[in-house]
């Protein structure tokens, strides 16, 4: 069996050329005689590699010289413990609930401290990002918390929460690298490698310097101080060193392609020739409303479980896999992240076409 058309949610499809990259050098990197895999982290090979895998991502988001960039285990999930540990100062925060993620995220501070709930969308099925631009932000919060892309409902916020001066964290695990970012918009902007950029088992995390110190929660475990990781340069520990390789040949593959904004014309792209279709579909309709879609996630639906079952099975077959939809939601879901060719794309769509004419 060749190669498959990979729209999975994550872990996710990655670039043909970085995976082939990584199958030249997997026995002998850059001359040294073994596998990224096998050496060690303190070695000169290893420091060099992820300084410049630091570099590269400092370029392509042009991430100010007052963020410090981590490169840390436990996946996303862990930073919705590591966040309030470290910020919750006065023991107050705001969150935005546009789906499980964030949900998940204010479940966990709500351990640490007064976790409120500014806006949600729950009311239908999170399939619209709430009006954020007069919030009743709490005059004490330490920050407010989003997550920008909805990886399972395929919303995105296309304008950032008014926050009234406070400071934003923001999960952009689903939608990292898809377009270009003012860094300095967030004080924590951060995500899961394995959506958009690398394998699963890493979380990039850019952290403003200033919020970044020994005044944390007294019980914070020292592994989860961001200042134990910032002071030791992401090695406090042994990191995930082939996954900080593999995210680096990503944005040596990203650089290539011309960086974010490049990279965004294309996702708009991609996602247009999607989104137009389920338009004009008499069968399939998309399940969010059209100002807050997502160019990463596309959820759509028959509207008929046993269709969208039928669908899912011969698209699988016909070497599209990964299209059924979340448990939550249901129908079907098509991620297309940067590393999705827009033949993947098209090819999907003309399945879908065809589909229609034989179902209808
Ligand atoms: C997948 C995902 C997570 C969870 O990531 P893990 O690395 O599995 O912890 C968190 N947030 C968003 C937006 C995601 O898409």
């Amino acid at each position: 069996m060749g190669r498959v058309y990979n729209f999975s949610a994550g872990p996710a499809v990655l670039p043909e050329e970085v995976l082939k990259t990584a199958q030249a050098e997997m026995l002998d990197y850059h001359g040294c005689g073994q596998s990224v895999m096998e050496m060690s982290h303190r070695s000169k090979v290893f420091d060099d590699l992820i300084h410049e895998t630091e570099a590269d991502l400092r370029t392509l988001m042009q991430i100010p010289d007052n963020y410090k960039v981590l490169f840390l285990q436990g996946g996303a999930s862990l930073q919705f413990s590591m966040i309030p540990m470290n910020l919750m100062k006065n023991r107050v925060a705001d969150y935005i609930i546009t789906g499980q993620w964030a949900k998940k995220a204010w479940q966990e501070a709500r351990k640490y401290g007064q976790a409120n709930v500014v806006a949600s969308s729950e009311d239908k099925t999170f399939s619209y990002i709430p009006d954020c631009s007069d919030l009743p932000i709490s005059p004490d919060a330490d920050y407010v918390y989003i997550c920008e892309n909805n990886t399972i409902y395929g919303t995105k916020y296309k304008k950032l929460p008014n926050t009234k001066g406070k400071l934003l964290v923001s999960d952009v695990s689903s939608c990292f690298l898809s377009e270009p970012v003012n860094v300095s918009d967030y004080g924590i902007i951060y995500g899961g490698v394995q959506k958009n950029i690398g394998p699963a088992g890493m979380v990039i995390s850019i952290i403003r310097e200033d919020l970044i110190t020994d005044d944390v929660m007294e019980f914070t475990p020292t592994m989860m101080k961001f200042k134990t990781h910032a002071d030791a340069g992401s090695m406090y520990n042994t990191p995930n060193c082939y996954c900080i390789y593999m995210c680096g040949l990503v944005f040596k593959w990203l650089l290539k392609m011309g960086g974010l904004s490049v990279m965004k014309e294309r996702n708009e792209a991609k996602a247009k020739v999607l989104y137009d279709f389920l338009d004009q579909s008499e069968m399939f309709k998309g399940t969010v409303v059209k100002e807050d879609r997502s160019l990463m996630n596309v959820p759509f639906v028959t509207g008929d479980k046993d269709l969208d079952a039928k669908f899912v099975k011969e698209a699988e077959a016909a070497g599209f896999v990964n299209l059924k939809g979340h448990r939550s939601v249901g129908g079907m879901r098509a991620s297309i992240y940067n590393a999705m060719p827009a033949e993947g794309v098209d090819a999907l769509v003309a399945f879908m076409k065809n589909f229609e004419k034989e179902n209808g």
